[in-house]
């Protein structure tokens, strides 16, 4: 992007570069993966694991989810994958060299997976790569899946010790019309199970969703401080187009329609709430009274370290080369049972992309020394744009985001973009919205009619 626009207050990117089916799909035979055959870095490694399963059906969710039918049908058959594309990157020369600093399971709802098919996955990684992990190895899930106390202690004695899960709001009203499944009841017999498991916890909460009043939003925030979790998260609502959201929305269906005002207001007081009552920013997004720093799997992906997604949908960044995982169940299963890396996205970025990277994400972290700017000539006069504007400014060797910047850190991220992966990034927007896909994925999730033929399309 070539000007620092702040017209319209844009969410965090978390992801870049986008690898769109237009631009970056490869055929699952072609040379992409050859590059593990080399062994090159040891920079540490985050591991994340997607489970593509959810018995929820929230009408914000973009991710790839199948429902309870397929999780029957098979999870047995999904967790035989999995192991086996583990198995694959961690036999090659390359990922033998690696230490795994941290685990996610991400879904979806993990929780869903019965104690056994954790042991299975934990053990094959345990087995299979140099884990050097103090306290990292991190789960999310539905909180009404947490089973049972003894559920909960199995995890932490596999070696999970904290698990997140979204709240989003405790107003029935709000949840009932977003399809949040979870009842307020279950969240707080969820909780206790946690707690008398000894089990830490992080929460995930929204703003600017549909009929969500500012009284709404604080007391929300106070109901969630009540549960003392480990951070709280507090994203804005994304509105994907051609969702059954995005359609409500736009036929007036809510009294207080989910809106930049909106969210702008709602960021600024739930921020400022957060901070009369003593939580610290530790990124963009999260809020926590005991966590001080980063949490390391954040901090690896978003300073250009490697990650390493397995499972259908993940997404994964090895020393510049992106790829993405299949949306396909049935195809993600075949290609790894047959021996191949089942990503039918893939991209190897330049030099410059791979400081781009760094550069777009450093305003998550809210700060970067000037030591850890890559190339600081090229991105100089961007960077003093942005301190002349106001919204960061250098203290002693390290350029910091301010009050102003913290509200504008997607827009700094997106002025820090190279002018072709922000067009790019636009015309995959205008793409998804003509061809009625979900922009995150560019699949079907949470559209609320697909024609036969564009699911079979999607589908071969
Ligand atoms: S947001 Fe989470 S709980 Fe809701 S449908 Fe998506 S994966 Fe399931």
């Amino acid at each position: 992007m070539s000007k620092l626009n702040l017209r319209e207050r844009l969410d965090d990117f978390w992801v870049y570069p986008k690898l769109s089916n237009s631009r970056h799909r490869r055929s699952f035979e072609d040379s992409f993966f050859n590059f593990v055959q080399e062994p090159t870095s040891n920079a540490p490694l985050n591991l994340y694991i997607h489970v593509p399963f959810c018995d929820s059906a929230c009408s914000f969710c973009p991710y790839y989810k199948l429902g309870v039918n397929k999780f029957r049908d098979f999870n047995a058959e999904y967790l035989d994958a999995v192991v086996k594309e583990i198995e694959m990157y961690a036999a090659t020369p390359y990922f033998q060299q690696h230490k795994i600093a941290s685990v996610h399971f991400g879904g979806g709802n993990p929780f869903m997976m019965s104690l056994k098919d954790y042991e299975r996955l934990i053990g094959t990684i345990h087995k299979h790569f140099k884990v050097e992990i103090n306290d990292n190895w991190s789960s999310e899930g539905t909180i009404n899946s947490v089973k049972s106390v003894d559920y909960m202690k199995g995890l932490l004695s596999l070696g999970i010790n904290r698990v997140s899960f979204g709240i989003q709001t405790f107003n029935e009203d709000v949840r009932r019309k977003t399809r949040i499944k979870t009842s307020i009841d279950q969240i707080y017999s969820g909780i206790d199970k946690l707690k008398t498991a000894g089990m830490d916890y992080c929460i995930d909460m929204m703003y600017n969703l549909p009929d969500q009043s500012i009284e709404t939003m604080i007391s929300d925030l106070e109901k969630v401080t009540e549960l003392d979790p480990y951070h709280i998260d507090m994203y804005n609502l994304a509105v994907f187009p051609n969702t059954k959201l995005d359609k409500q929305i736009k036929n007036k269906k809510y009294e207080i329609s989910p809106s930049q005002e909106n969210q702008l207001m709602m960021f600024k007081i739930g921020h400022q709430w957060l901070m009369d009552n003593g939580y610290k920013q530790i990124i963009t997004s999260t809020y926590s009274r005991r966590q001080q720093e980063p949490h390391i799997g954040d901090l690896l992906y978003l300073t250009n370290n490697n990650v390493l997604g397995i499972g259908a949908s993940s997404r994964g960044y090895v020393d510049g080369h992106v790829y993405k995982n299949v949306c396909n169940l049935d195809t993600y299963i075949t290609e790894v049972s047959e021996g191949r890396f089942p990503a039918d996205l893939a991209y190897k970025s330049t030099l410059a992309e791979h400081h781009d990277r760094k550069m777009v994400f450093f305003p998550i972290t809210m700060k970067i020394r000037r030591e850890d700017i890559p190339d600081y000539e090229r991105f100089a006069p961007k960077l003093e744009t942005v301190v002349e504007l106001g919204l960061a400014e250098w203290v002693e060797d390290e350029l910091r985001l301010t009050e102003q910047g913290l509200i504008y850190s997607g827009n700094i991220s997106a002025y820090l973009m190279n002018e072709t992966e922000w067009t790019a990034y636009i015309k995959s927007f205008f793409t998804s919205l003509k061809e009625k896909t979900n922009f995150y994925n560019e699949d079907y999730m949470g559209i609320n009619f697909v024609p036969e033929r564009q699911l079979q399309q999607a589908n071969s």
